[in-house]
């Protein structure tokens, strides 16, 4: 936030206004400031309130005169300080007798210097202070209330919950996260200083709905509204009012809200908060629903995410994740034949039991422990690789996971090449999957990279095809070695009688020139349908679960 002080005075220099029909005081006045000060003056009253108002942003200073023609000093004094715009203008009032010091200081003055003047030093040192005293109180009133919006900013707001909650402890209450949904992409639509506005509608908005007395608002973060309030059943339905109102200027504008309901007092606010703010984020994607209600399926993930992270090193020290193995069987002759394998982690733990990937891998590519993990995977299967090149007569390659995380590591070729160099193995033993939503979200850059892998030598099976939503015309310049469909997909297919898309991008694979590999094919059925689509690569429960090394060994033998 800019100071909002630093816009009264030019080059650190503040202006004087110096009010006062005598010119000799005026004159006297001037001499004494004007090393330090600019000095405007005034010979009466309504000259003195014409210069206020145009020059309210710049005075920093009046030195009132109370006797005056046209309009007197007090009347100008209660005019000022009536005014919200001028009223934060400190006045001094030039005074000769003690009894209107009393009627002024009542009437807003800041202070008083009496007639005649005192020394330089004196008049000099009192008018610094006036000054000094009201910027202080301009600054701390400017930051507790956000410029764009009038709303507390965030210290502040809990700071007023929190007396709030000392003088209300047994008022039930909500902790509220407003957000607005993609603002990153209005700004683009409707410009920077739209947006500004938009802000400032809502929290308008936002007072009407959560009146003073019941609610303490604030704007958070830049598209992030906390607000604090009495316990309430229709947060939607004030949701719905914001938003319609809004989007009389602003059409398409979404906003979601997530609640802690009769938030824990024994939590700090920061907390209740969070917890509001989970519920906020557990919307994001979600284009049906705008409200979130912080539940208890909400507060275990929260403590599952946390202990899986806090048991991290220990689970790696300790070899608690072991690499699973799933076949892959070329089905184009007439007896399926084992053609590679995926590398699939899991972790055993000792209190939670067996953990599927699903429940920590997204958890640790936000947080960064998967490059750990992922160097984990690759290095045990690439030392796995090398153990059954030894003992076992078939050679497959065996693929591995990249995360979409490590396509951001430059590094990542280097990494690779060096398990490979390390455990001896050939570069196109270890196949590389990376999924397509991947290849969607910073195309160029993933691109890029994965042009780099293939220059080395690495074999790249662009995984979960069809979930994502890349381009027909994006597909062609894809520098990719097979097609590897998503399960899902494939099961939709089934389950809805379409095989057509199923043979389109069977087709897609053909075109490209490389195989089509289909996962997750459990029946029968499956199998022999994609066999006659011509699909070129299977891999499923109808042939084997992930097994552990061990187990998998007798495809090898
Ligand atoms: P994915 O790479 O698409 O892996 C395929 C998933 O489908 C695996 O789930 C596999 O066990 C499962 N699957 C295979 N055949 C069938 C079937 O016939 N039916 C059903 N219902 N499921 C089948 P898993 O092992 O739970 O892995 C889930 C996802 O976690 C993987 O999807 C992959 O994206 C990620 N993942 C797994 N291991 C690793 C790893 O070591 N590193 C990284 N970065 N990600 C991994
Ligand atoms: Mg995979
Ligand atoms: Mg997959």
């Amino acid at each position: 936030m800019t100071n909002p002080v630093a816009s009264l005075f030019k080059d650190g220099r503040r202006t004087v206004l110096i009010a006062d029909d005598e010119f000799i005081n005026r004159e006297i006045l001037s001499e004494m400031l004007k090393d330090k000060y600019d000095i405007l003056t005034a010979e009466d009253g309504e000259q003195a309130y014409e210069l206020i108002r145009t020059h309210s942003k710049t005075i920093s200073l009046i030195l009132l005169d109370l006797i005056m023609p046209k309009m007197g000093g007090l009347e100008l004094l209660s005019a000022v300080k009536n005014q919200s715009e001028y009223a934060g203008i400190p006045v001094i009032v030039l005074t000769t007798d003690q009894e209107s010091e009393v009627v002024s200081l009542n009437t807003g003055a800041s202070d008083f210097i009496p007639k005649p003047y005192p020394r330089q030093s004196v008049v000099m040192a009192r008018v610094r202070r006036a000054i000094e005293l009201s910027e202080d109180r301009r600054i701390i009133s400017d930051t507790q209330s956000d410029i764009i919006t009038g709303l507390y900013t965030g210290e502040y707001f809990y700071e007023y919950a929190e007396a709030f909650d000392k003088l209300h402890p047994d008022t039930d209450m909500d902790a509220v996260v407003l957000g607005i949904n993609n603002y990153h992409v209005l700004l683009e639509r409707y410009g920077k200083e739209h947006c500004i506005e938009l802000l400032g509608l809502i929290a308008k908005e936002l007072r009407g709905q959560y009146p003073d007395g019941k609610a303490i608002l604030c704007h958070k973060e830049m598209d992030v509204f906390f607000i604090y309030c009495h316990h309430a059943d229709d947060h939607a339905a004030r949701l719905g009012t914001v938003g319609h109102a809004i989007d009389c200027s602003y059409s398409g504008v979404k906003l979601k809200m997530g609640i802690y309901e009769n938030a824990d007092k024994n939590l700090d606010l920061q907390n209740r908060f969070v917890r509001a703010r989970m519920a906020y984020d557990k919307l994001q994607g979600n284009y049906h629903d705008d409200v979130a209600v912080f539940d208890n399926e909400i507060l275990e993930k929260i403590l599952f995410d946390e202990q899986l992270c806090a048991d991290f090193k220990t689970a790696i020290e300790e070899e608690q994740f072991t690499v699973h193995f799933q076949p892959k069987f070329d089905i184009t002759g007439d007896e399926p034949v084992i053609a590679g394998a995926e590398a699939l982690i899991r972790w055993c733990h000792p209190a939670l039991g067996m953990i599927s990937p699903g429940k920590f891998i997204p958890l640790f590519e936000n947080n960064g422990l998967i490059y750990e993990l992922d160097d984990y995977v690759w290095h045990k299967t690439a030392a796995m690789i090398k153990e059954w090149r030894g003992r076992c007569a078939k050679k497959i390659p065996v693929s591995v996971n990249i995360s979409r995380a490590e396509m951001y590591d430059p590094n990542l070729a280097n990494r690779l090449l060096h398990i490979v160099e390390e455990n001896k193995i050939e570069i196109n033993d270890l196949h590389l999957e990376i999924t397509e939503s991947a290849y969607v979200s910073d195309s160029s850059m993933i691109i890029t990279r994965v042009e780099a892998l293939r220059e080395k030598g690495f074999f790249i099976e662009m995984d979960d095809f069809g979930s994502g939503y890349s381009s027909l015309n994006m597909i062609g310049e894809l520098p990719i070695d097979a097609l590897k469909l998503d399960m899902l997909f494939i099961r939709s297919a089934f389950k809805n009688h379409n095989m057509k898309m199923l043979d389109i991008v069977i087709d897609i694979a053909d075109c490209l020139e490389v195989p089509a590999i289909a996962e997750g094919v459990e029946t029968e059925e499956q199998y022999l349908k994609l066999k006659s689509s011509g699909c070129e690569i299977i891999q499923g429960y109808y042939f084997s679960k992930p097994l552990p090394a061990d187990e998998f060994e007798k495809f090898l033998k």
